[in-house]
């Protein structure tokens, strides 16, 4: 199972990914997480992304591609994985397009979780994570807007993308995702 989670910061994607990385026993690939992790290590990676995230701002391609291909490369990624946080803007779909058909592999589903701004808002606000102050918020909802949004109509061309109500009850949510997902 092969599948790229889309949707706003908030929308309930990382949770969703957990659940379903464990139930078919794939890796949930986050690259938000990845470089939450880098910047706590104090990586050269860490401290080059540091100052974007805390902004709100996407980290550059050039520190997140490579280290898309290096994590899809590992063993365990191999029969299968979630992406969550990736690709998050129109160069990063296409480089995961070539990517994939470069080591013969190909999706199975992009799932595209629909939440409301201001349902986001007060979520992310609940969450408490350090970039999750309001003006940030609002700052990542904008960034979601214009660079991540179009990479949805991308996805559309292949006939492969579900939409789902992250609105749902997080059981909910999980349950409509599953019945989404192809058999087998
Ligand atoms: P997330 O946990 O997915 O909300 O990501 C947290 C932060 O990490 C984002 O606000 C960005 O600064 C950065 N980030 C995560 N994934 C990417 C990506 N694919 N491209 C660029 N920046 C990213």
């Amino acid at each position: 199972m092969r599948l790229i989670f889309l949707g706003p910061p908030g929308a309930g994607k990382g949770t969703q990914a957990q659940r379903i990385a464990e139930r078919f026993q794939i890796p949930h690939i986050s690259t938000g997480e990845i470089l939450r992790q880098a910047v706590a290590d104090e990586t050269p990676l860490g401290r080059q992304a540091k100052a974007y995230m805390d902004r709100g701002d996407l980290v550059p391609d050039e520190l997140i591609l490579g280290m898309v291909r290096e994590r899809l490369d590992r063993a365990d990624a191999r029969p299968g994985w979630i992406l969550d946080g990736f690709p998050r803007n129109l160069p990063q779909a296409e480089f995961l397009d070539d990517l994939l058909r470069d080591i013969q592999q190909v999706c199975d589903r992009a799932v595209n979780f629909e939440v409301s701004d201001d349902e986001i808002v007060q979520r992310m606000l609940g969450r408490g994570r350090k970039d999750d102050n309001e003006d940030t918020i609002r700052h990542r909802l904008e960034v979601y807007r214009a660079a991540t949004a179009p990479v949805i109509d991308f996805y559309r061309q292949y006939d492969r993308i579900v939409s789902i109500d992250g609105s749902l009850s997080m059981d909910d949510v999980t349950q409509v995702l599953v019945e989404s997902l192809p058999r087998n």
